[in-house]
């Protein structure tokens, strides 16, 4: 029951579409795939989901995705119904990198394989991983910020600390501003992850950043789109939404819309167009047993998960046009309004 609850949930922020409502397969010959979600409450999610769905099917296969919300117990129940269904693949987003070890080994028992997408399971025999360069996600955001504010204080508002990503996009951004901060010129005053990447969280730690320094912040490092809207209603709060350099990542509407109207600096765009379709290709062959192809490897603290690693870019109000609307990941209208 908890299972279908939280497929079916109208929690989301974003109101679920159609294609939610689960799929039940019956063509025993189709290759069937089972795609866990961590949660729908992000608009980037639901492109994954559309885009991973519309692939598998488009090569023949049948899928099923279930997103968890946020809740590692229900991830786990979800993760179990769709093996115990017999999936020849899970392709898993996981909530909890680490406790996802366990959907791993349940998998493999019943000698299903498992593909870690967009963010990596740690400690665990992951088959395949694919995602993007997380690492450099983080150096992107720190460099367009200190193209704007070269010295003072700078906040760092993370995402997730039990998401890998979230803490290789701080790993990137520290790369780039532990140099400046050991010449004395950046003053790290607050860093903090964000439990559950939760804007309404990022936005109180925003608040209490400001308060600490009685605002004086110069620059925020803001993980992805999501705390970036938390972080500029803070800043508004204190009157100085479009005074300080403010990073993103996701490309979604709301950020770019703050893009436009000077309030957020960048976002990093990643193509989930490709990441979904290359997904889905990959899941289609792991279950026919046909060769794949990655172009890195990357330690998850138990092995070297042969991986797929694509590539993030920059998008400021410059290069708008020539990336998401190019790609038509946004269109103009949805932009501008026009
Ligand atoms: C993803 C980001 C996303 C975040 C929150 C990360 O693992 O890579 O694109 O913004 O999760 O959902």
């Amino acid at each position: 029951l908890i299972i279908l609850a939280s497929a079916c949930s109208n929690e989301a922020k974003v109101e679920p579409k159609k294609t939610d409502e689960v799929k039940l397969t019956t063509d025993e010959n189709k290759v069937y795939i089972g795609f866990v979600l961590d949660t729908l409450q992000q608009e980037r999610w639901y492109k994954d989901k559309e885009l991973f769905e519309e692939k598998i099917t488009e090569l023949g296969g049948n899928v099923k995705t279930l997103a968890a919300n946020g809740s590692e117990s229900v991830q786990l129940a979800q993760a179990k119904l769709l093996i115990e269904e017999g999936v020849d693949v899970l392709v898993v987003v996981p909530y909890n990198a680490d406790a996802a070890a366990e959907i791993v080994e349940l998998a493999h028992k019943a000698n299903t394989k498992v593909i870690s997408y967009d963010r990596l399971i740690k400690n665990a025999d992951v088959d395949y991983y694919i995602s993007f360069d997380n690492l450099k996600v983080g150096e992107l955001q720190a460099n367009e910020v200190l193209k704007h504010t070269t010295n003072g204080n700078f906040a760092y508002i993370g995402g997730a600390e039990t998401d890998n990503n979230a803490v290789l996009f701080r790993e990137g951004a520290m790369k780039v501003l532990q140099p400046q901060i050991d010449q004395g010129k950046i003053n790290l005053v607050y860093d903090k992850y964000t439990d559950n990447w939760d804007p309404a969280i990022a936005e109180k730690n925003m608040l209490e950043a400001l308060e600490q320094t009685s605002g004086e912040i110069d620059a925020v490092i803001s993980a992805n789109d999501g705390n970036a809207g938390g972080v500029v209603k803070a800043l508004a709060t204190n009157g100085l939404d479009g005074n300080i350099p403010v990073s993103g990542q996701d490309a979604e509407l709301d950020a770019v819309k703050r893009i436009v109207a000077g309030k957020q600096t960048m976002t990093v765009y990643k193509p989930i167009n490709l990441l979904a379709e290359t997904a889905a290709e990959m899941a289609m062959k792991v279950a026919q047993n046909e060769e794949i192809e990655t172009n890195n490897a990357v330690n998850n603290g138990k092995i070297d998960v042969p991986s797929y690693l694509l590539e993030p870019e920059t998008v400021t109000k410059e290069n708008i046009d020539s990336t998401i609307i190019k790609d038509n990941y946004l269109t103009q209208e949805e932009i501008y309004g026009n």
